[in-house]
């Protein structure tokens, strides 16, 4: 398949693996997105993914129940771990060969990361999931995703949302939204368009890592994004 890209990474957030439930992962929707990243592995390219933990705990939302917030980030980042070996199993489940790394330190179910083994793994045809964020708390995991994707030198992140791209307003709430189907980096931020946050925006700017906003909810869409096909995404340039 003819792309501009070879290696990139995918983020995911908690929140998208709770399908239809109130709370937890949704089988059908690991499934789901296990199988659009098994398309584009099939394809040749270097895959590494960041999941979010957002469908279990939230830091920022222990603290406003009176929780200590670096208690509450932490347990955010374990959550990240619980989605990314549930993603880990499925995918190795399609005969996926996969790592799992982990920016803390829990040796028997996931290596330590590295970059240059991170490299390496990808090199060799392993989807590489990074798990536990940065490991610091007062961070996300899009500041993890962006922080990763500069390291091991992706091509792209491409950010799997609800919505299909970047829209002037809500297309969750305004129905007359209009899409971008590229925007300027310039523009998200005058605009105050909410694609990630601005640490992690910042991060991608100052290293000129493209950033694609997609629906990760519509099948084959994954694909779509790698071969740039316009009408799927927004791509901030
Ligand atoms: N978190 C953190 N440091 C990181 C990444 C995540 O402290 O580098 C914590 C933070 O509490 C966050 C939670 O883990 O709220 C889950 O991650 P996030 O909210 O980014 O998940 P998503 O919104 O993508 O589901």
């Amino acid at each position: 398949m003819d792309s501009n890209y070879h290696r990139i990474l995918l983020k995911v957030s908690g929140e998208a693996l709770l399908g239809e439930q109130g709370h937890g992962i949704d089988g059908d929707i690991l499934t789901q997105y296990s199988e659009e990243i098994k398309s584009i592995h099939d394809e040749g390219f270097e895959v590494s993914v960041v999941v979010g933990g957002g469908n279990i705990f939230r830091g920022v939302k222990g603290a406003t129940e009176g929780m200590d917030r670096v208690q509450g980030d932490y347990m955010g980042m374990l959550a990240t771990m619980i989605n990314s070996m549930a993603l880990q199993d499925s995918l190795e489940r399609m005969g996926v060969q996969t790592r799992l790394m982990s920016a803390i330190r829990m040796e028997e179910i996931a290596e330590p990361y590295i970059r240059r083994r991170a490299t390496r793994h990808l090199e060799k045809g392993r989807v590489v999931i990074f798990g536990a964020g940065t490991g610091n708390p007062y961070f996300t995991t899009d500041t993890a995703a962006s922080l990763r994707a500069i390291e091991i030198e992706a091509d792209v992140i491409l950010k799997g949302t609800r919505v299909d791209g970047i829209f002037d307003s809500d297309p969750e709430i305004n129905p007359d939204a209009v899409k971008f189907p590229t925007i300027t980096g310039e523009e998200v931020l005058s605009r105050q368009l909410d694609i990630m946050d601005l640490t992690a925006f910042t991060l991608c700017r100052e290293n000129k890592t493209p950033i694609i906003v997609f629906d990760m909810n519509k099948v084959g869409n994954l694909k779509k994004v790698l071969q740039e096909d316009a009408s799927v995404g927004s791509k901030v340039v």
